[in-house]
């Protein structure tokens, strides 16, 4: 189960590019073999074809249908907890009778429709078709693949690895250690740790994937000076580069000494 909590805001900025998504999948099948449905001046269908567009009917535009959908899963104020999957399911029913919810209109036929009904301007799901639908539900799938590879063969080394470490140190187990392989976004190890954890003896595990090496740091309980990092938050995080042979940490400094 999927779960989003928090406000609306919030929860239009992740989810909404994921609506727009659905209406463009779900209107590419009406797009076929359709020109502009958009209705001129003169009384004529537009009929243009280029750079289509997904115009939603006056009274159900897609904020519309959201706000609809979303108020269900309000728990107070500007609180809310979706069932992410629930909340797709109904937004695909709102477009089952696709025809009566979406028109295939050119950007000056919908710019137009919006005035006339007073619609507030939306993003545009533009419909171009230069991926098939079906290729494109491959690509998705191929992502959430690869996205569950790279998970997979980070926990794999991470196992491993703690294995190793645990074979050498037995007295290390999960409560008095972090662990962090070298990120691929800032070229560091990055730890997140609640302050209490120094109270006791604790341990810092380094693993560099390039060099397939490990290494561990003991902090003796009571021993970390984390007066710089002395935020209210109860984690602290904690950078660690390489620098001339030394294990240096951004705030803290060498951490050299205390590796075994
Ligand atoms: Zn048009």
């Amino acid at each position: 189960m999927s779960i989003y909590q928090g406000n609306a805001e919030g929860f239009l900025r992740y989810v909404g590019p994921l609506t727009r998504n659905i209406v463009c999948n779900l209107s590419r099948s009406l797009k076929k073999g359709t020109s502009c449905q958009g209705i001129l001046a003169a009384g004529t269908r537009c009929k243009k074809r280029t750079r289509l567009e997904a115009a939603h009917i006056k009274g159900q535009e897609r904020p519309v249908i959201i706000a609809t959908i979303l108020e269900q899963f309000n728990v107070k104020d500007d609180e809310y907890k979706v069932d992410l999957r629930e909340f797709e399911t109904a937004f695909r029913k709102a477009h089952q009778n696709l025809d009566e919810v979406i028109k295939v209109m050119c950007k000056s036929c919908h710019t137009r429709y919006d005035n006339e009904h007073q619609i507030t301007q939306g993003y545009p799901i533009v419909l171009e078709d230069e991926y098939g639908e079906e290729e494109l539900v491959k690509l998705e799938k191929q992502e959430v693949k690869e996205v569950e590879k790279n998970i997979n063969s980070n926990q794999r080394y991470k196992t491993q690895v703690l294995i190793k470490v645990q074979s050498k140190h037995p007295q290390i187990h999960n409560k008095n250690m972090s662990y962090s392989r070298i990120s691929d976004a800032n070229g560091l190890w990055n730890f997140d740790v609640n302050k209490k954890k120094f109270e006791d003896d604790f341990y810092f595990v380094f693993y560099d994937q390039q060099t397939l090496k490990t290494k561990v740091a003991k902090i003796p309980a009571c021993t970390l000076n984390l007066v710089n990092n002395s935020t209210k938050v109860d984690a602290v995080r904690f950078y660690v580069k390489w620098e001339d042979g030394k294990l240096m940490e951004r705030t803290i400094g060498d951490l050299s000494e205390f590796i075994i």
